[in-house]
């Protein structure tokens, strides 16, 4: 593959290859010479998956777009919303640095300009909060630019999940990866070794001074002078980290890419490092598809979710992070299981495409085929809302009474339980998906035309969140507040700088880039 490297020795060695190609990048083109090493044989990870929607407040896109106020204007929005779950500096240095990483990478032709999109930010109702958003998204890229290398990025979900054609352009994270794989090799300074798989962390008088990983069933030895980045994502595909920290969810549940095993957790565990919020991910509602795993699934026309009670517990239409976090509190919380949820809803739903709505617009035709899903028995039909009930086991007349008083909600415009409607997300779901014309609220629509369905809905995330404890410069800490030399972290592997908190579409991608990128610096002014 792409190693022309003749020695195994470097500068810095950047172990994954999702969010940490920005950081490998930004070292190599400081003149480090840089190695990214990847488990699986793609490179991009969770990444490559992604939309690509990036939160950086203040930068040269925001700015073409008129967004005024830089990244001070958020600044007050995430100090309500973080609050004491991260360090201030950490936050501080996401702002302070956000608007040049992306101004470093739009001075180079293959990344080219970034586009801002208005995707409001996700708690409306804080200080600071932009109600049009801030979230940034590279330019589509198409296959053929990326010559040699096109084979090496990670395919899109839908073509690896559902083997649907991938096209001849790149959207979204394969974009986003693909421009930075580009950029990468482009400074001459980087390698690549796929099918790769870091294992454990090489120290020497206190200092990480490289890595031992297997590649083609060898041991091997990498060196780097300068220093090593773990960026290889979360622990979302680890049973048993899972179990430790995050019961009841499993790695079944994840969106996140297949390899995100917590290796270089574990190793930054093993050399000493503190950690912090193991108990979270990026969470989001998932949908059970055909094949029995969920889909991440965004955004809810019609119907509502009901737990074993036969009643509903919560705004349907919260976004989806926040909606993951409210579906586990009401689960751990309530004493009454709502895991699985089942989402009911009526033929409305059915006609109006009922699934369409992913993250990514996957291009799968015949997505939600009414009798594949029946037949694959995770879609459930009857007649009459009594032998629906019956069907998946919730008290008949409970879900007769929810549904009754949910559709006086609906006449009157008014979700007196739970809000729905009340906020510009749920607002901008009815805006995409159509508006509901029942009574004055749009995002309130009757459930009364037969026949009537269900549909299990889970916790799924976009990789788990907790990691190594770092400092403002993303180099990992000890408990005792020191750092290990040469060791850096960012990404899903980092613990995360927004805290608890997805501050809207684009958080996880922008602190990835952020903290690879400050890693890069650090790594390359020690060099001075
Ligand atoms: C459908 C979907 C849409 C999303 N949309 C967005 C969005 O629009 N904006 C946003 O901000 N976030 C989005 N997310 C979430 C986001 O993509 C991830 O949380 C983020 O990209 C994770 O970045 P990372 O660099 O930490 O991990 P990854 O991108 O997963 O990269 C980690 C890499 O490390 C490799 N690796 C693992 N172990 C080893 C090892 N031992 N040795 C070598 N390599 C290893 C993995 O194979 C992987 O390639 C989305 C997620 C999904 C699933």
């Amino acid at each position: 593959m792409t190693d022309t490297a003749t020695n195994d020795r470097f500068d810095v060695i950047v172990v994954g290859s999702g969010g940490g190609l920005i950081g490998a990048y930004a070292a190599a083109r400081r003149g480090l010479r840089t190695l990214v090493i990847e488990k699986t044989e793609f490179v991009g990870g969770t990444t490559a998956y992604s939309g690509a929607g990036i939160w950086l407040p203040g930068n040269p896109a925001e700015v073409r777009a008129g967004l005024e106020g830089g990244p001070e204007a958020a600044r007050p929005y995430l100090d309500a919303i973080i609050g004491d779950d991260a360090p201030v500096a950490l936050r501080e240095a996401y702002l302070a640095t956000g608007p040049a990483v992306v101004e470093e990478l739009e001075a180079d032709p293959a990344f080219g300009q970034f586009e801002w999109r208005g995707v409001p930010d996700y708690f409306w109702d804080a200080p600071g909060a932009l109600r049009s958003g801030r979230t940034i998204f590279p330019t589509d890229l198409a296959r053929s630019e990326l010559g040699d290398l096109e084979p090496l990025v990670r395919r899109p979900l839908w073509t690896e999940r559902w083997g649907v054609e991938r096209g001849d352009v790149m959207t979204g994270g394969q974009a986003l990866i693909g421009r930075a794989l580009l950029a990468f090799m482009g400074t001459g300074n980087g390698t690549v070794r796929t099918e790769t798989a870091f294992d454990r962390l090489i120290v020497e008088n206190h200092r990480v001074v490289g890595v031992e990983a297997i590649t083609n069933g060898e041991r091997v030895e990498l060196l780097a002078d300068r220093g090593v980045l773990l960026a290889a994502g979360g622990f979302e595909r680890n049973r048993e980290l899972r179990q430790q920290h995050q019961s009841p969810i499993t790695d079944e549940w994840t969106s996140g890419s297949p390899a995100n095993t917590g290796d270089a957790l574990l190793a930054g565990i093993e050399a000493g490092a503190d950690t912090a919020l193991l108990d979270e991910a990026w969470f989001a509602p998932g949908v059970i598809a055909p094949d029995g795993l969920p889909v991440f699934y965004t955004m809810v026309w019609s119907g509502i979710w009901v737990n074993a009670d036969g009643k509903r517990f919560m705004n349907e239409r919260l976004p989806y992070d926040r909606d993951g976090h409210e579906l586990l509190r009401a689960h751990r919380e309530s004493g009454v299981s709502n895991l699985p949820t089942h989402w009911v809803f009526d033929q409305r739903q059915v006609d109006n495409d009922a699934f369409r709505m992913l993250p990514v617009d996957p291009p799968v035709p015949d997505w939600f085929d009414v009798e594949a899903w029946i037949d694959a028995g995770v879609l459930i039909r009857a007649d009459t809302l009594e032998e629906l009930a019956e069907a998946i086991g919730v008290p008949a007349d409970a879900l007769g009474a929810t549904v009754d008083e949910f559709n006086d909600f609906a006449r009157t415009g008014v979700d007196e339980d739970f809000h729905r409607g009340e906020t510009p997300w749920d607002r901008v779901v009815a805006h995409m998906m159509g508006k509901h014309t029942d009574g004055p609220n749009m995002c309130l629509g009757i459930i009364g035309e037969a026949p009537f369905y269900a549909v299990q809905v889970v916790v799924t995330d976009l990789g788990t969140k907790g990691g190594l404890v770092t400092d403002d410069h993303a180099r990992v800490l000890r408990p005792d507040g020191s750092t290990i030399a040469g060791l850096y972290a960012s990404g899903n592997t980092m613990a995360p700088a927004l805290g608890r908190i997805y501050p809207g579409a684009g958080g996880p991608i922008g602190s990835a880039m952020v903290f690879s990128y400050l890693a890069a610096l650090d790594m390359a002014s020690a060099a001075e």
